[in-house]
């Protein structure tokens, strides 16, 4: 094997079932078998975040631009700044998103479960609420 520089896919819009708000992505790593590893960019538009969610093997956020929040259900809100890197056990229901006047830019690792468990990579629910998203 040798080292490959990675084709550039396009920016694409995070769908509107699970994520409120203007949100785009670009897919910069999706590894083949042995490998499950999965790197994104992800830009919020100020106020933007994901619905409810949790992902079969956890994930890593690490913070490249701007100001956001990443929440634990039932758990207290972190603020993210740029340097920052937060990690989610799998299987714990979070969001993540910008700050209500800030663009918001995180690099998001994971990886997707042995396609043996059937599982999916990440298990959406409800969008926030108004109550839920911070004032
Ligand atoms: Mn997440």
């Amino acid at each position: 094997m040798s080292t490959h520089l990675q084709p550039k896919g396009p920016t694409a819009k995070g769908p509107e079932q699970w994520f409120t708000g203007e949100v785009y992505f670009n897919a910069y790593y999706t590894g083949q078998e042995p490998s499950r590893a999965r790197l994104n960019l992800v830009r919020f538009t100020p106020g933007a975040h994901t619905a409810w969610h949790q992902h079969a093997v956890g994930q890593t956020l690490h913070v490249t631009e701007g100001v956001g929040y990443d929440q634990t259900r039932g758990q207290e809100l972190i603020e993210l700044h740029p340097g920052d890197t937060v990690h989610t056990p799998a299987g714990e229901w979070h969001w993540h998103g910008a700050v209500a006047d800030q663009f918001m830019c995180h690099l998001a690792l994971w990886e997707a479960p042995d396609p043996a468990s059937g599982e999916p990579e990440t298990t959406w629910g409800d969008k926030l609420t108004a109550e839920e998203y911070p004032a």
